[in-house]
């Protein structure tokens, strides 16, 4: 069985040691392994990236820019190759798997900008013959730390852009599905990359304890779930990182009498169940305002979520995959176990799906709850399933109320035809991320990404303008020549025009 290894320095190495087993879960089978690094094994990444760095953050912006423009060629061209990496150990069919790397893509994009985003403010004459600027400087080594569900996309988020800023970057990507995530950093030392600038190093709580506590590692990123998001804030910033640390969601959409139904219905069909429910940004709760919308929208979703294609992740043209792990599997069908205990009416249940000729996978069908109150653990809980919840009310103020009050603030959307709910709905909504007519509002890589409330801590956003902010240090430079006639004399009250 073949052992996935880290990166280090440019080159794959193994370390020996401990190791996790990684799954195929449409088979249910392992496949591979992966190395858990140790303590040492993350000082050996430190060191390395620690000795890149000065020479590094002194290559031109654009130089380091032309870096990104042949690494996303070469993403491009391994598209197949990636996606089928991705779809072997996530479980998510190639089609998402494509669409995933495509949004990676996006950032790095972004990246290729360096020389446009890093270029600083100047200001001539800010006193008798004094100019200033303010520069952009990177931070030194930084590092990244992801979870399983989008093992392109989400690094793709971080390194390109940390990388690009001058910084040398260590990743820790998520020990379930490492390989298509080691394969992406290969393919940037493709592009030209200098060895150590990129280090990736799998492991769990002890390879990410070992980035905590090094002193030389100056920022931290985090995504996954919120205990360990609040974990590594807590930690990462006592210690005087600079950290964001974005975590889990329940995201709803509010469905308003005036909803244009059929596009609503097939926005969350993609938007509940695409990738299994497995996305930070899914819906999994809708908010029907009135009976009649909840009515007619049960209606309109049932036949269809009884219809979902469902398969191994890796053959064409299906609507869902399995769970990532037979954990994750179980963890869902006793959410779903829990909510019919609570009293919550099951519409639709996708416990023991059996997939013909793939009957070890880790499958749950979709799922609809109907009649589901705020008091109940799928309401209240991420179940990160298939799992999609109607909760009905009388009023938008009502719903709005219901996601204000919620803990997670990641993601929400409403679907309506009337301006002004909209309007007030942007307004008041206490999430970062909304939709309109729009049902995973996932912003652009020249915006930036991050939830409210328990969905993020730290104050700036992943990616896009607020990602150059969070890998760079504003200096502010003052400046004066001597001028020959005249002589400076001492001031000595505070300088002012
Ligand atoms: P997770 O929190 O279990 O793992 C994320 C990372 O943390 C992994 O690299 C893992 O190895 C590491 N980790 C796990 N336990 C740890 C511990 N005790 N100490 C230190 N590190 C630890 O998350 P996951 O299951 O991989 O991913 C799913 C979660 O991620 C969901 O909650 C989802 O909402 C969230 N997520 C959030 C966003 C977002 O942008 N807000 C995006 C994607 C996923």
């Amino acid at each position: 069985m073949s052992v996935v290894q880290h990166l280090i320095n440019g080159e794959l190495v193994s370390k020996g040691g401990r190791t996790a087993e990684v799954f195929n879960p449409s088979i249910g089978q392992s496949t591979r392994k992966v190395e858990l690094a140790s303590r040492a094994t993350i000082q050996d990444a430190i060191d390395s990236a620690k000795a890149a760095f000065p020479a590094w953050r002194n290559t031109p912006p654009a130089k380091r820019a032309q870096v990104m423009f042949r690494f996303k060629q070469l993403l491009e061209q391994n598209e197949a190759r990636i996606a089928q990496l991705i779809s072997e150990e996530h479980g998510k069919t190639l089609e998402d798997a494509a669409g995933e790397l495509k949004r990676g893509i996006e950032n790095v994009e972004f990246a290729c900008a360096a020389p446009e985003l890093l270029k600083g403010e100047y200001s001539r004459n800010v006193g008798p013959n004094i100019d200033a600027w303010s520069d952009f400087q990177p931070l030194g080594v930084v590092a990244g730390i992801t979870p399983f569900n989008f093992p392109a996309m989400v690094p793709l988020w971080m390194y390109p852009l940390a990388i690009v800023c001058g910084n040398a970057f260590i990743l820790k990507p998520s020990e379930r599905d490492p390989s298509s995530t080691l394969y992406i950093a290969q393919l940037l030392h493709e592009a030209g990359l200098p060895k150590g600038i990129l280090n990736v190093v799998h492991g769990d709580k002890e390879a990410v304890d070992a980035l905590i506590e090094a002193p030389e590692v100056k920022a931290l990123s985090f995504v996954g779930s919120t205990p360990i998001a609040e974990y590594i804030y807590a930690e990462g910033t006592k210690r005087g990182k600079r950290v964001q640390a974005l975590g889990g969601a329940k995201n709803h959409a509010v469905l308003m009498p005036d909803a244009e139904l059929d596009n609503a219905v097939s926005a969350l069909m993609g938007a509940a169940y695409g990738s299994c429910g497995e996305r930070c940004m899914a819906i999994s709760v809708a908010v029907c305002v009135g009976d009649q919308v909840a009515d007619a929208l049960i209606a309109k979703l049932e036949p269809q979520i009884k219809a979902l294609k469902i398969g191994a992740g890796t053959s064409c043209g299906l609507d869902m995959g399995p769970l990532v792990t037979a954990a994750a599997r179980d963890k869902v069908v006793g959410y779903i176990d829990d909510g019919l205990a609570a009293g919550a009416q099951l519409v639709v249940d996708g416990r023991g799906l059996r997939v013909s000729g793939n009957e070890d996978g880790y499958f749950v069908g979709g799922t609809l709850f109907d009649r589901v109150t705020p008091d109940m653990r799928i309401y209240k809980e991420e179940i990160f399933g298939p799992v999609l919840c109607v909760v009905r009310v009388k009023s938008l103020e009502e719903a709005m109320q219901l996601i204000n009050d919620h803990e997670y603030g990641n993601g929400t959307c409403i679907f309506t035809r009337d301006g002004e709910a909209a309007r007030l709905f942007c307004d008041e909504i206490e999430v970062g991320m909304v939709g309109v007519n729009v049902p995973l509002p996932v912003p652009v890589s020249y915006h930036s990404f991050g939830g409210w409330k328990r969905s993020l801590f730290g104050d700036l956003h992943a990616y896009g303008p607020d990602g150059v902010r969070f890998y760079t240090r504003r200096k502010a430079i003052t400046q004066r020549w001597p001028q020959r006639k005249s002589h400076e004399a001492s001031q000595f009250a505070f300088p002012s025009l």
